[in-house]
């Protein structure tokens, strides 16, 4: 992939850092033609890698890069189709746009920053921050609970379902390679440090805790287990949570069957009928 002529913006120690470098790695590992990928990108920190990268991209709206994605892969299902957005984005604002990417198992690679912030405008409190938190905010601590973004996309038909570490980025890029190839939806789920708006969950406090789903005995066919790994409190466990394979939204439409509606010939559609309802 060609380098771009400027560099990233991110503070230093940032976790962006080491996701960008793994999406890099992951896609060129996933070997689909760059011509023939395109990344959508969110609102936030994590939107910045728009102007990083030289594959096709489009910066939305907030929470938006979800349903922007979904009518791209409908238009071209040839494409390898990935979005970059973080926690605030995903869980917030698009929250209820991630939970239809699952129900209809769009063939969409779904990468989280998730820093537990929205960061980009100085540090408030998102959907995934830890009760008690103090934030700019809630300076005397976050009142609400935290969103369970695994258990949601376990509850929601999600098909690849996995949750990792940012600077772990030979296991990242590896699992985004693997989401990439899974033919239907798939959500990584990465925490993300974010050492100015963040600095409580620091490296240390993430090496404290994490554990790793296969040092558990854990498969990612068994849906029950998966529940108990998400649901618990003593760790944090990355890894695969779950895969299941099941046909892709866009293998169901009968439109779709014979090929890309974009390879389509105009001639070939017949608009009659929706023209004869506007007169
Ligand atoms: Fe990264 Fe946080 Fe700085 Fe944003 S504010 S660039 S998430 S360290």
């Amino acid at each position: 992939m060609p380098k771009v002529p400027f560099d990233p913006t991110w503070c230093p120690g940032c976790g962006n850092y080491a996701i960008w470098a793994s999406l890099k790695k992951g896609l060129v590992d996933a070997g689909n033609p760059a011509e023939k990928t395109v990344i959508f990108y969110d609102v936030g920190c994590s939107g910045n890698m728009t102007n990083f990268n030289t594959y096709y991209g489009f910066h939305t709206l907030h929470g938006r890069a979800l349903p922007t994605a979904v009518g791209t892969k409908l238009a071209n299902h040839g494409l390898t189709v990935v979005v970059v957005i973080g926690d605030g984005g995903c869980y917030g604002e698009g929250g209820t746009h991630l939970i239809n990417l699952m129900r209809g198992n769009h063939d969409i690679t779904v990468i989280v920053h998730n820093n537990h912030r929205y960061s980009l405008t100085t540090g408030q409190t998102s959907p995934t921050t830890e009760k008690g938190d103090k934030t700019k905010s809630t300076p005397e601590g976050a009142i609400e609970e935290p969103i369970n973004p695994i258990a949601i996309a376990l509850s929601n038909h999600g098909t690849f379902v996995a949750r990792e570490f940012a600077p772990d980025i030979n296991r990242l890029s590896s699992r985004i390679t693997q989401a990439i190839k899974h033919p239907g939806f798939s959500l990584i789920d990465t925490l993300q440090p974010c050492p100015v708006f963040n600095p409580h969950q620091s490296l240390e406090w993430y090496r404290e805790r994490l554990i790793k789903l296969e040092d558990e005995g854990h498969s990612p066919d068994n849906l029950n287990d998966a529940w108990k790994q998400a649901m618990r409190i003593d760790k944090l466990p990355i890894g695969l949570f779950y895969e299941e394979v099941k046909p892709a939204y866009h293998e169901q439409v009968t439109e779709l069957k014979d090929g890309p509606l974009v390879a389509k010939s105009i001639e070939t559609i017949d608009l009659s009928i929706l023209l004869e309802e506007f007169k």
